[in-house]
């Protein structure tokens, strides 16, 4: 079943002015890929940048690359590019570790600065390992506790003795996305900082981090931002925090002088003090050729394509919702949204298999929820459009009612 789409699909996609970046991507035919928000797609310059990387940084100059080819440099050169995509000054984002750790470092930071409260403040159902690192943090410090509220509740939750609000600021599963600068600003009016998640956001939806009083943020690198899989991840630290703030990951590569060998350790300048271990550059040159790509356009343009991809994508399985007992979790107002659209079924895992068994790429999240992410760099209306009839003729021929779409792997 492989339909035309209709004229005014193809009119979208023939107007789009970011049409051009879908050749930037190595694309497997015949894949409708829907799941950029999980792991992004492979940036056609990466493989020959890696060559480059491994047979003449690595192979032939060795350790001189250090200082030669500016590796030394790269969590900050990436970090500063970063920055421009997050609205943030470019001495305040360091590319480092991965989104977990980051978090435990900044969670750590965050509270002993707020030593006479004891409270981190989340929401349930927050990414795992937001609330998983959260309750590892108040084993190692004492006195402190973890509260989690309904979204909805949470500004009016926040009093004196909250610490830090920790938020994902677009929930990986409903897509909902918070405001940052009103949380931001009612949690300053109590003296509380924030802590932003934004790794559903960064390279996403537009982001303010300066603009919008930010105190701290980390975010994931192997996403939206097509820096490959398990790519380094990065953390902003607002400029009147960084020389207030103390990691407790305090390696050499956060020292004053990590060169120097001194037993004393000494934090370094800014927001270099929250590197720890040796960078894995490998994967930093490979997250910086994503990155270079998300800078040759402006947030204003990914944001007004995700939402018309996102927006199609609701209007045409919209219909099928009541017929096929599907449901929208996702906000339906584009303003309150990112960039992926999750819907809830009873039989979504199984679903998600048989659309993938279609080639369409989209990822479930148990127990109940289908995930469509709409990467605006290289989605185009026609897949969103080929998407949802693929959709509906497996809910329609119920298709996804097989022995072969029950099994479960490690990943799921
Ligand atoms: C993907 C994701 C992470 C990833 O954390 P890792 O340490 O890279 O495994 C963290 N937080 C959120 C909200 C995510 O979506």
């Amino acid at each position: 079943m492989t339909q035309t789409p209709p004229k005014h699909i193809l009119d979208a996609d023939h107007a789009d002015p970011l049409a051009h970046f879908r050749s930037e991507f190595r694309l497997p035919e015949g894949i409708i890929y829907l799941d950029g928000n999980s792991l992004g797609a492979l940036p056609a310059a990466t493989p020959d940048r890696m060559k480059q990387a491994i047979e003449i940084e690595w192979g032939r100059d060795l350790i001189g690359s250090w200082n030669s080819h500016d590796w030394i440099g790269a969590p900050r050169r990436v970090g500063a590019k970063i920055a421009r995509i997050v609205g943030a000054g470019e001495n305040d984002v360091v590319v480092a570790d991965s989104t977990s750790v980051n978090l435990f470092k900044l969670l750590v930071a965050a509270l002993k600065h707020q030593d006479d409260r004891s409270k981190i403040l989340s929401e349930p159902g927050n990414f795992p390992t937001d609330l998983y690192i959260a309750q590892g943090v108040t084993n190692v410090l004492e006195g402190r506790q973890l509260v989690t509220l309904p979204a909805d509740d949470i500004i009016d939750a926040i009093d004196e003795d909250t610490a830090v609000v920790l938020l994902t600021h677009v929930h990986y599963k409903t897509g909902r996305k918070f405001d940052m600068a009103k949380v931001t600003a009612a949690a300053h009016d109590k003296g509380a900082l924030v802590i932003w998640d934004l790794s559903h956001s960064a390279g996403a939806v537009p982001l303010d981090l300066a603009g919008s009083g930010a105190d701290l943020a980390i975010g994931c690198g192997y996403k939206y931002l097509n820096g490959g899989p398990g790519a380094p991840a990065f953390l902003y630290v607002a400029p009147a925090l960084q020389g207030r703030l103390e990691t407790p990951l305090s390696g050499w590569m956060g020292h004053a002088s990590p060169f120097a060998f001194n037993d004393q350790y000494e934090a370094g300048a800014g927001i270099d003090r929250f590197q720890c271990g040796t960078a894995s550059i490998l994967a930093l040159i490979s997250l910086e050729v994503g990155v270079d790509l998300h800078l040759r356009t402006d947030m204003a343009a990914l944001q007004r394509k995700s939402e018309a991809l996102s927006s199609l994508f609701i209007a045409l399985v919209t219909p099928l919702c009541e017929q096929f007992a599907l449901s929208l979790v996702s906000p339906a107002d584009p303003a309150e949204r990112g960039s992926h659209v999750s819907l809830a079924h009873d039989h979504a895992f199984e679903i998600c298999q048989a659309l993938i068994a279609r080639g369409v790429v989209g990822d479930f999240r148990a127990p109940e929820v289908l995930r469509f992410g709409f990467t605006p760099l290289y989605t185009r209306f026609s897949d969103v459009w080929s998407a949802v009839c693929i959709l509906q003729d497996i809910l329609s021929t119920r298709a996804w009612d097989a022995e072969q779409f029950r099994a479960r792997s490690r990943v799921t």
